[in-house]
């Protein structure tokens, strides 16, 4: 089986070159020290394809990033770019990616290390060894429902709608990407919509129980509405594996777990299509303009998603984990960014972060003897 891989980089702008580099770092390591041969390509996304090209992703770079095996992504955007017309905004270069390559679901884990539990805003006892993964539809629902539209209503009234709709395929391939990374983990899918006021969560629950039934009876399921779902996240989070859901409640749902961890620069994640499509891994924070070119942005979010890129598209679970586990390490011994410190720790650049966590996977020989 070959072991050499083709990944693209897209550093896109503000912070974004600086967290790359440390991946770049990384994949030279990697390249050095175990049978993996990683070798990247280099492209423009967002404003400075914008400023490059005339366009947020050049047709180029999108034929680039097919033809590659994963797709490492840093942050797009700035005030730079706030007065461009739509299309030319950095965040169309984003969507362009995801909707090309139609990246149908976006994972998005929430675990809690426990060198950062004190960053949380809920309790430790409640957030302790969180890990969550939720699975949120990204391709359609009701951001994309037609019709949709604002309406004058002719009596100095309008009337603006959108229209939720989601197909059996398009719940299926959901719950399918669901039940499969349950199995890797805790066994567990957690079901949300609103089936109780919404045809298309109608839909939702009897897809998701009919594929259940079909071919994944060995994973427990379980369903719930996503308004409970969102109180659950605070009240017992513990209780959550893998949640998949549609684009709107995840978007919410998302962002509510990520807050359980308590900080933005710690979250990683993965948008993934059908089999053969490359995924597109990126830090769920985004271009940072008011730290960006000083060394302070903390590189982990962006680190981790490339674990997450190991592990899912160029199957290398194994090294993911170490890299994980150097993460857990590096906050565990008080090495901290600015983002993350905290008393009796010390503070180091976005660059000596990423030396660090490299430092403490060149002690880990189980992975450079083994990969
Ligand atoms: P942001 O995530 O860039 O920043 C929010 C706050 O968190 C800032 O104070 C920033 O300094 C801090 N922060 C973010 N990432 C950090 C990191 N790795 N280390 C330390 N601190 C970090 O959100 P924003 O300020 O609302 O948006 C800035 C720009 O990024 C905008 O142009 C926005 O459109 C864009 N954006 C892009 C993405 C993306 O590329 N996926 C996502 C969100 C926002």
């Amino acid at each position: 089986m070959s072991n050499t891989y083709n990944i693209m980089m897209l550093p896109g702008d503000g912070i974004g070159p600086e967290i790359m580099a440390q991946v770049e770092k990384l994949i030279t390591w990697i390249n050095d020290n175990t049978d993996l041969t990683l070798k990247t390509e280099h492209g423009l996304i967002g404003g400075c394809s914008t400023d490059a090209h005339g366009v947020p992703l050049s047709d180029e770079t999108l034929e680039e990033c097919r033809a590659s095996d994963m797709i490492m992504l840093g942050a797009v955007g700035g005030p730079k770019w706030d007065g461009v017309e739509y299309n030319k905004r950095p965040e169309a270069g984003l969507l362009r990616l995801r909707k090309e390559l139609d990246l149908f679901a976006n994972l998005r884990p929430a675990l809690v290390f426990d060198a950062l539990i004190d960053a949380s805003t809920l309790k430790p006892e409640i957030v302790r060894g969180l890990d969550i993964l939720i699975v949120r539809e990204l391709t359609g629902g009701v951001y994309f429902g037609e019709p949709r539209g604002i309406e004058d209503l002719g009596n100095g009234q309008r009337r603006g709608y959108n229209t939720q709709t989601y197909t059996t395929n398009e719940i299926e391939r959901l719950a399918r990407v669901g039940f499969d990374l349950a199995r890797k983990r805790g066994n567990k899918v957690t079901s949300c919509e609103k089936a109780n006021v919404m045809e298309s969560g109608k839909l939702w629950r009897e897809d998701v129980t009919a594929l259940h039934t079909a071919e994944a009876s060995d994973v427990t399921l379980e369903h719930m509405y996503a308004d409970n779902c969102a109180m659950q996240l605070l009240r017992n989070p513990s209780q959550f594996d893998v949640i998949i859901t549609d684009n709107l409640f995840g978007d919410i749902l998302s962002d509510e777990a990520a807050m359980l961890t308590g900080s933005l620069g710690m979250l990683p994640s993965a948008s993934l299509g059908a089999d053969g499509i490359p995924g597109v891994y990126e830090p769920v924070h985004g271009s940072a303009p008011d730290i960006a070119g000083q060394g302070k942005a903390n590189p982990l979010a962006t680190l981790l998603s490339f674990a997450m890129g190991l592990r899912y598209s160029l199957n290398q679970g194994d090294l993911a984990t170490a890299i994980e586990q150097a993460a857990q390490n590096v906050l565990n011994n008080g090495t901290r960014t600015a983002d993350i410190i905290a008393e009796g720790c010390t503070q180091v650049s976005t660059d000596e972060m990423g030396d660090a966590l490299i430092d403490d996977l060149a002690n880990n020989s189980a992975i450079k003897n083994a990969a």
